[in-house]
């Protein structure tokens, strides 16, 4: 799509370790560590959005829409100064208990896993809740999670595929990042 760039992981570390400075200054101007936020965007397959930095397909190619992943965006709220906003495009139709006809698929849930893997270790952040969270579990601390009746819930994540229960998305994601940063070296 017109405006995204797809970049490689090498690319991408290349990407955080030149925001590294301006992303740690406009954390800590808010008193906060740099923060990924892990999101679905509850499109298509295939579709991208600029609100956050990082787009990951439906075939696990990785799409950026800035060359700079400092640039403030609006993805997570109240939550997006010196952070980092990443999706899967996936997820038309779905509702809380069914993923719908375009779930992650299970090459974008290993390229998620393995972005977070890079970006963290190039913007020296552990991989935890505290610095790595889903949109579903940053709107549940904000009081518009999957139960609060916001008209406004976001539950991003919630769960990877139908069957699994409500909350192990972030669980497996970082699980997997761990692994992979114990693993490939970039
Ligand atoms: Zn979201």
């Amino acid at each position: 799509m017109e405006g995204f760039k797809h970049v490689t992981l090498v690319e991408l570390k290349e990407l955080a370790l030149a925001a590294k400075a301006d992303l740690q200054a406009a954390a800590k101007s808010v008193g906060r560590d740099i923060k990924l936020y892990l999101h679905w965007s509850a499109g298509h397959y295939g579709s991208f959005f600029d609100d956050y930095h990082i787009n990951i397909d439906a075939d696990g190619n990785v799409y950026t829409s800035t060359d700079d992943l400092a640039e403030l965006k609006a993805h997570t709220w109240h939550r997006n100064t010196g952070a980092i906003g990443i999706s899967l495009a996936c997820c038309y139709q779905a509702t809380s208990n069914n993923l719908g006809p375009e779930p992650p698929t299970k090459l974008q849930i290993e390229a998620m896993a393995q972005v977070v893997s890079v970006l963290c270790s190039a913007l020296g952040i552990s991989i935890d809740t505290e610095h790595v969270m889903t949109h579903g579990e940053a709107a549940d601390i904000d009081g518009y999670g999957i139960n609060s009746g916001d008209p406004e819930t976001r539950w991003d994540l919630l769960f990877l595929k139908n069957g699994d229960k409500w909350y192990s998305g972030g669980e497996i994601l970082r699980g997997k990042a761990v692994f992979y940063q114990q693993t490939i070296k970039i």
